[in-house]
């Protein structure tokens, strides 16, 4: 069967056709431009399922279903974004919306619960029921599978790991809380971890590497850090510590077999996942006395959205 997976980012939507064996046959994006009306929007969305479909001489009645993943507090019950600040949109009814264009099931949620499903059924804990997800991108997303449900909270607006405390009173959060996990453990964070070094450390190679990429970036610490620099491998070392304190105590909370960590810094790879694999077997509650966690690098890299997306419509 044929299923539809959207993913709905500030700047694009790219829409797949994935079957239940993972396989994408084709994708497609077009600008959202979030400043418009979201019949607009909704209407593109729409237009954009029919043209991939037509492309793929598949007739759109052929969709048993279609999936959307939309960053931002989702009812999926009501198929309803109760508030998405990518994308300007506030109760929205975007299920009833789309059926005007295209009748068949549609499902949505939240992007990184999207994800968290695509990768337990096509990814990197293909075939775990217990699997969290860790997005380490602007701000810090989690999706959280226990025993095969999806945890979402009421009307969707739970499971948001980024915002668990790491530090009272510490560093502000984008979502108007100090010390939060994501202010500590995101790209943004990290950025701002280099910059306060860079300043202090004005011979550290992470000036020169900024230098060469035009700005600080996540990767900024991390490439001086490799050359031997002093000052970005604490910056470095630091960053992990905080990212695997989060980790850790999601562990302590959920027990997965997998700890799938996706978004920009996952592309350091093995040895970062390894650093953080080394702490959480050392701190997690019960340490090897309790089944070992996993953490891995989520693999379905720029269409995670999708296939979680798709996998959405593919659960029911
Ligand atoms: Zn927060």
């Amino acid at each position: 069967m044929y299923y539809i997976g959207i993913d709905v980012g500030g700047m694009t939507i790219k829409a797949g056709i994935v079957d239940e064996n993972g396989k994408l046959y084709i994708k497609d994006a077009v600008p959202t431009l979030p400043e418009r009306h979201y019949s607009e929007i909704v209407r593109d969305m729409a237009e954009l399922c029919k043209s991939i479909a037509a492309k793929q001489g598949i007739d759109i009645t052929e969709i048993a279903g279609v999936g959307m993943g939309i960053p931002g507090t989702i009812n999926s019950k009501a198929g309803v974004i109760t508030y998405s600040n990518n994308i300007n949109f506030e109760k929205v009814p975007i299920v009833k919306e789309f059926g005007k264009y295209i009748k068949c099931p549609v499902y949505i949620n939240n992007d990184a619960n999207a994800a968290a499903l695509g990768e337990a059924k096509f990814g990197s804990g293909k075939g775990s029921r217990d699997v969290v997800f860790v997005t380490l991108g602007t701000g810090v997303g989690t999706g959280i599978i226990t025993e095969g449900i999806l945890l979402e909270g009421k009307m969707g607006a739970g499971a948001e790991g980024g915002h668990i405390a790491l530090k009272m009173g510490g560093e502000l959060c984008s979502c108007g809380k100090r010390g939060c996990w994501e202010a500590y453990a995101s790209a943004t964070a990290i950025i701002r971890q280099t910059r306060k070094a860079m300043e202090l450390h004005p011979e550290s190679l992470m000036n020169a590497e900024a230098e060469k990429e035009g700005k600080v970036s996540g990767r900024t610490a991390f490439n001086a850090a490799k050359k031997g620099d002093v000052a970005a491998k604490k910056v470095v070392d630091n960053y992990i510590k905080y990212v695997a304190e989060g980790i850790i105590s999601m562990v302590n909370l959920f027990r997965p077999d997998y700890v799938l960590i996706g978004g920009g810094i996952s592309n350091e790879g093995d040895w970062l996942m390894q650093k953080i694999q080394r702490r959480v077997n050392r701190y997690s509650f019960g340490g090897h006395r309790n089944p070992k966690v996993y953490v891995r690098k989520a693999v379905l890299g720029n269409d995670a959205g999708i296939y979680g997306a798709a996998a959405l419509a593919m659960k029911k």
